[in-house]
């Protein structure tokens, strides 16, 4: 299985290399009767794709990793960095109306729960507000804090994590979607900043544009 597909040029290149690597470009040049830059888009691409490997004057080399490897690894490189969304927060004293109102209009499935110092207090869910209500009291007097899931029982993640991990953590605690938070001391203490928010859509963005990706 290639996990790009190649031209015919860039598959003889290939064997070459296959055949008498290390092998320099010049060489391979020489080969098929090309200059050198003709060649130089074919070589990166297939450098770049992880089929070939280049050592400084020692040429090319393949690296004998088939596509499925190449597309494997791939997919566990990514991060949370490149397929976050911005978070959306509600501060602790507001009130489950609030809340419901800024889910609605910010077109979010999970909310985050902030103290007046913004840092990261609780988590809301569109089932944690169902379920408030419910129940008789009036949704604009009950707060939030006291029907979300609070610190320290929430899973968060950081910008480096990987979305493969993430994706495991989402289907073995059963939730949407976590919070990226940067870490804070403040006075001895850790506190979490809010900077980002991961969710299965985002994963499945990343899975999406990874098949629709031409170059992969
Ligand atoms: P829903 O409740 O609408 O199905 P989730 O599956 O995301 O949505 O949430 C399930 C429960 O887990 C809710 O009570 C919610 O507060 C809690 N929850 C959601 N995200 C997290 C998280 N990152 N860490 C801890 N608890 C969470």
């Amino acid at each position: 299985m290639r996990i790009i597909e190649l031209n015919k040029r860039q598959e003889t290149i290939l064997q070459i290399v296959k055949d008498n690597g290390p092998i320099t470009g010049e060489q391979i040049a020489e080969r098929l009767s090309l200059t050198r830059a003709t060649l130089r888009p074919d070589l990166a691409i297939l450098t770049m794709a992880g089929y070939l490997d280049a050592r400084p004057r020692v040429g090319y080399f393949f690296t004998g990793k088939t596509g499925s490897q190449l597309l494997t690894e791939r997919i566990k490189k990514l991060t949370v960095k490149a397929y976050q969304s911005i978070p959306v927060v509600v501060n602790e004293s507001a009130s489950v109306y609030d809340a419901i109102c800024t889910m609605f209009l910010e077109d979010v499935g999970t909310l985050f729960v902030v103290n007046s110092e913004s840092y990261l207090v609780g988590v809301l869910s569109r089932k944690d507000l169902l379920r408030a209500s419910m129940g008789k009291q009036d949704t604009e007097s009950i707060p939030v804090s006291i029907i979300m899931t609070r610190m320290p029982n929430i899973t968060t993640c950081k910008l480096d994590d990987y979305v493969v991990d993430i994706a495991n953590q989402l289907i073995n605690k059963q939730i949407d979607g976590l919070p990226i938070v940067k870490e804070v001391n403040v006075g001895g203490e850790t506190k979490y900043e809010v900077v980002g928010r991961i969710t299965k859509t985002n994963i499945t963005k990343a899975f999406v544009q990874i098949a629709l990706d031409e170059f992969y």
